[in-house]
């Protein structure tokens, strides 16, 4: 028995995959209840008539391209939030299975998991020693029946990187037994390395990937887990057949054309630099009581008076991200690094 048939939700492992409509391009359809006509306003390339594509093939190699990674170890999904969702219902059983979280950290891994009924077991981030994994007490908390451990790097909201040699350490620890999910969301932004190319030798390891931020493409939402294809094969039963939809497929690939990504390389290297002047001017306002350093394209800033800020910055037309309910961050906003101007305007508010 392979390792996901030992690890995977029973149940998933049984079901048949439902059958959709073959994709034929080359025939006519009339296999599918579709109209053989277009509405009127319809300017899309293939026809809003049709279905589309079930994990379409040129958007699969095109990302798999993009993460330099396999095309069977890429499913795309609604987002990266599906692909979290997916991995909590494929391996999860209500009532049974447990996650590790490390918080503060991203909301969406304890939210899927609720809802398929699985228990959230949490590990804090070591805010001593700069958000540090801790590694140890993770390892401790990973009895048999949890079954996926989130982590994030950079981590939202603290904008620290975890270290590699920790999760990879951790993974190797925990072969057999759970997924670690690294999700990267944000990794274009620090310099770092991906760990996607560790799967073939780490396949308990999986990777978050997402267009929303460093591609400009959150609207579309198109998200990429990477995993060992026996994983990917698990969720493609898991996730709907139709669930990419035609305009978002076309907007993504015509997005990921090689100028559109020189343009986007050029905007990672504005946000990077107005990180770091934003890390060094912020201090210098009266209301602010430490900024942390960040990998990501936001920073963490602990404030004397956390709703005076968020006022000052309402009232310069900036919204600003209220995470004083995280755990340990009692007088913290999020900032995004926005446009110079805005940042300026920032600046300029909260002085
Ligand atoms: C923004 C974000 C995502 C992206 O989610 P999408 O569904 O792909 O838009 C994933 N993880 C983290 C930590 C994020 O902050």
């Amino acid at each position: 028995m392979s390792w996901v048939t030992q690890l995977a939700r029973p149940e998933i492992v049984a079901l048949k995959a439902y059958e959709h409509a073959a994709w034929e391009p080359a025939l006519e359809r009339l296999h599918a209840n579709e109209l053989p006509w277009r509405s009127f306003a319809d300017e899309s390339l293939a026809g809003l008539n049709r279905y589309p594509e079930p994990q379409p093939r040129a958007l699969v190699e095109r990302l798999a391209s993009l993460y330099d990674v396999s095309v069977e170890s890429v499913l795309v999904g609604r987002g990266s939030d599906e692909a979290i969702d997916l991995l909590v219902r494929g391996f999860c059983r209500a009532g049974h299975d447990s996650v590790v979280i490390c918080p503060p950290t991203f909301g969406m891994y304890s939210i899927a998991a609720r809802i398929q009924g699985a228990n959230v077991l949490t590990v804090p981030l070591r805010a001593d020693a700069g958000f540090a994994l801790d590694e140890q007490a993770v390892l401790d908390q990973c009895k048999r029946d949890v079954k996926l451990v989130f982590l994030c790097s950079p981590n939202n909201p603290t904008g620290n990187l975890l270290s590699a040699d920790s999760i990879l350490r951790l993974t190797r620890a925990l072969e057999g037994k759970a997924v670690v999910v690294v999700d990267e969301a944000y990794i274009e932004f620090s310099g770092a390395q991906s760990l996607a190319r560790r799967i073939p030798e780490l396949p308990h390891l999986a990777i978050l990937r997402t267009l929303s931020k460093a591609y400009a493409l959150a609207g579309a939402r198109c998200g990429t887990l990477i995993a060992d294809p026996e994983v990917i094969l698990l969720l493609r039963k898991v996730i709907p057949p139709y669930a990419i939809a035609q305009l978002c497929m076309e907007a993504v690939l015509k997005a990921l054309e090689p100028t559109q990504i020189a343009v986007s390389k050029a905007r990672l290297e504005t946000i990077r630099s107005e990180r770091e002047r934003m890390l060094a001017a912020l201090p210098t306002c009266s209301n602010i009581v430490r900024v942390w350093p960040s990998a990501a394209n936001f920073l963490l800033a602990e404030f004397e008076d956390a709703p005076l800020a968020l006022a000052r910055s309402r009232g310069a037309r900036l919204l600003i991200r209220d995470v004083r309910g995280y755990p340990g961050l009692g007088r913290c906003l999020r900032i995004t690094v926005g446009s110079p101007e805005q940042n300026n305007r920032l600046l300029d508010a909260l002085r």
